[in-house]
């Protein structure tokens, strides 16, 4: 059984395929989903899914690329996230490879994020590319460790990740993690501990092998769990079983 921990079912590429995909997850055995908000004007069509799906949770969230929609407050994403379905409050972070220049309304829409999380007692999903150093320092200076969270489709150093865990972070692999140059990306997810382990696809984007170039889809993160398997010596099925695990114990609060 497996869990994907970050997807993005509501974009258009699913329109009318829903069907389509839920068959493939329940082929894969992959039982839950957890939707992911990147706007809060997108937020209704994702709690729309989450209502309708018993196996699909929500989070609440504007995503630090989005640099044209509606600026959130913590009342604001307190508000949303008072919600049975809604189990995270993200994503969240910082991108300095998307966007440049004067970044510090991104800062501040993390620290908006970090004190509905703590606020709310939900985890944070965040989102880290080019700005780890910011976004650790940042984490730690809004005690984003009460809430707690994932760093999702991980890419950084083993440093990085072993300082996230050290603030009770949890890590999600993708399907980058199957590609062929993520030489350095395999050996973090054969080193860091299996406990703080989640997976997910980040779905539409990144499919894993074999299936790169198509559009993701929640089922293929069993391949995720395959190639962490393969490079930690384990089994797909350990994989799913300890990442499913994992899933529950950091969303608990709120599934
Ligand atoms: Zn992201
Ligand atoms: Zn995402």
């Amino acid at each position: 059984m497996y869990i994907d921990s970050h997807c993005h079912i509501n974009f258009p590429d699913f329109s009318g395929k829903l069907p389509q995909l839920f068959e493939l997850m329940q082929a894969n055995a992959v039982s839950h989903a957890l939707c992911i908000s990147v706007e809060l004007e997108k937020f209704p069509e994702i709690r729309q899914l989450a209502e309708t799906y018993p196996n699909v949770y929500a989070s609440v969230g504007v995503h630090p690329d989005h640099d044209e929609c509606t600026e959130p407050t913590v009342d604001e994403l307190v508000a949303l996230a008072d919600h049975p379905k809604v189990v995270a409050i993200g994503e969240t972070g910082l991108d300095y490879f998307r966007l440049t220049g004067d970044l510090e309304w991104q800062r501040e829409r993390f620290r908006t994020h970090i004190r509905a999380a703590r606020l709310t007692h939900k985890p944070l999903v965040i989102h880290t590319r080019a700005a780890a150093d910011d976004t650790l320092r940042i984490m730690r200076e809004e005690r984003a460790g009460e809430a707690g969270g994932v760093m999702h489709c991980f890419t950084e150093s083993l440093a990085v990740a072993e300082a996230a865990i050290e603030l009770g972070f949890y890590i999600s692999f993708s399907g980058i993690v199957t590609f062929k140059n993520a030489v350095a990306l395999r050996e973090v997810a054969a080193a860091i501990p299996l406990e703080r382990m989640l997976i997910e696809t980040d779905s539409p984007y990144l499919a894993p092998v074999p299936h790169r170039g198509q559009t993701n889809q929640p089922g293929y993160v069993k391949h995720v769990a395959e190639e962490i398997a393969r490079v930690r010596g384990s089994t797909p099925e350990a994989i799913g079983a300890a990442t499913s695990e994992n899933f529950f114990r950091l969303f608990a609060a709120a599934v």
